[in-house]
């Protein structure tokens, strides 16, 4: 059964009251909103995404525009998690894929625990408000707060990947599932930002110690109808640091764009 393990040295936590507490007495107090954070900061306590990035990408997810995604996400955990199996995201953000995955695996009477850590503590924050029933935690993907071979499923989407790590918190034969943009992903949003904007290029889909067993294309038109939607869907992508104020300055003008979002879920099997 997966439970938390001491991020300071490793002996199992047990929850007494509202605290997690090891045998070596390091105690992490429960917060009030429902998680508890596991995460070892060096300076500072805000880690991740800050609030108005999590707000805008809320707001952005919750208009449905990444709904074929989620289905085809929930389908995938669905079809490879066994009855009562443990489930973990890893970067959860705000719990939009998670929720919908408890929602799948509770509809199909599949019982499920479901653990999720992000590194934000904002988002772990808004993700309890979209599900209370999800085991939260704030932490480092580098650096999971679970013993070895705990999972029976681990979900990643769009977070940082640590291979080591996941391989590590997976059972033997478990299941990693994620997504990755494809070649014509958001071809239209780059096409009204960049001079010479380029198709992602082909990915290499093998990974050490995993064997791909599943692997679905899916892809939408997206109608945004909003200058909000727009710059929100910019935001989103991992070039959005990257581009000019020139460059950016191109979306004020627009009010509805059509964007193709292009998708590849992928399933792997721990070997
Ligand atoms: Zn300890």
């Amino acid at each position: 059964m997966a439970y938390y393990i001491c991020p300071v040295c490793g002996d199992a936590l047990k929850l007494w009251d509202n605290s997690y507490k090891c045998g070596k007495g390091h105690c992490f107090d429960r917060s009030a909103k429902g998680y508890v954070n596991l995460f070892l900061s060096k300076g500072g306590s805000n880690h991740g995404d800050d609030k108005a990035m999590i707000n805008a990408r809320t707001d952005f997810l919750n208009k449905g525009y990444y709904g074929f995604l989620k289905d085809e996400v929930c389908k995938a955990v669905s079809d490879f998690t066994p009855q009562n199996g443990e489930v973990i995201d890893c970067g959860c953000g705000e719990c939009y894929y998670t929720a919908a995955i408890h929602e799948a695996l509770t509809r199909k009477n599949k019982s499920p625990e479901i653990y999720a850590v992000d590194i934000s503590k904002d988002a772990v924050i808004a993700g309890k408000k979209r599900c209370k029933n999800l085991n939260l935690a704030v932490a480092s993907v580098f650096h999971l707060p679970f013993s070895k071979e705990s999972f029976d499923t681990l979900v990643t989407m769009f977070a940082p990947f640590c291979r080591e790590e996941y391989s590590r918190v997976l059972k033997h034969g478990a299941v990693m599932i994620m997504a990755i943009p494809l070649e014509d992903h958001l071809w239209e949003l780059k096409r009204a930002v960049y001079e010479t904007p380029y198709k992602n290029s082909p990915h290499d889909f093998e990974i050490e110690g995993f064997e791909l067993v599943k692997k679905s294309d899916v892809k939408e038109m997206m109608h945004l109808s909003c200058n909000k939607d727009i710059t929100s869907l910019f935001e989103m992508t991992p070039y959005s640091h990257k581009t000019s104020k020139e460059d950016i300055k191109k979306l004020e003008s627009l009010d509805k764009l059509d964007v193709t979002a292009h998708f590849a879920v992928l399933v792997y099997k721990k070997i």
